[in-house]
């Protein structure tokens, strides 16, 4: 089930060409409509392709405004309830609502490394995308082993 905006809390990243939610969405689906012709909201995001959301919740998570949200299915999340977060410097504030009315919070503590500085090799070597066809390109690259079924913990 996808994430959708609250129009009335989202400014439009104060009209950035990317707003937040663009830049990390995985699945490119966040969109700013700039004059209004697809949502009839102007300079408000939307999530233009729900049914490929992966309710990864990044968008929910960075979203400066507080302003996204995300329907669940029913049988994690049963109607009328939610899961949101409000992100901070150093900590997450997950706030459930049950849909009896009950309400509980748990803050975490997050790492704080900048937007954009994580690097994704971290000392690994990158991939050969020239390779990306080969079987057990994923598994075997770069010394990654293969697993061995034998080292399975078994009941
Ligand atoms: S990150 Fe939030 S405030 Fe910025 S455009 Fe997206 S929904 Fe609106
Ligand atoms: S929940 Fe994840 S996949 Fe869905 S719109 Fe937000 S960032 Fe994109």
């Amino acid at each position: 089930m996808p994430t959708f905006v609250r129009t009335e809390k989202c400014d439009g990243c104060k009209g950035q060409d990317r707003t937040a939610c663009m830049y990390i969405c995985p699945h490119n689906l966040m969109k700013l409509d700039k004059d209004g012709s697809e949502t009839g909201h102007a300079m408000k995001a939307f999530n233009q392709e729900p049914e490929q959301c992966w309710e990864c919740y990044s968008c929910v998570k960075i979203c400066p405004q507080g302003a996204i949200e995300a329907r669940h299915y029913a049988d994690i999340v049963p109607l009328g309830g939610s899961v949101q977060p409000m992100r901070g410097s150093d900590s997450i504030m997950w706030t459930i609502k049950f849909r009896n009315g009950t309400m509980k919070r748990f803050k975490f503590p997050i790492r704080t490394t900048p937007e954009g500085s994580i690097d994704p090799y971290d000392g690994k070597p990158e991939a050969d995308l020239a390779k990306i066809s080969d079987n057990g390109f994923f598994h075997t690259a770069n010394g990654f082993r293969a697993g061995d079924s034998s080292e399975l913990i078994k009941a």
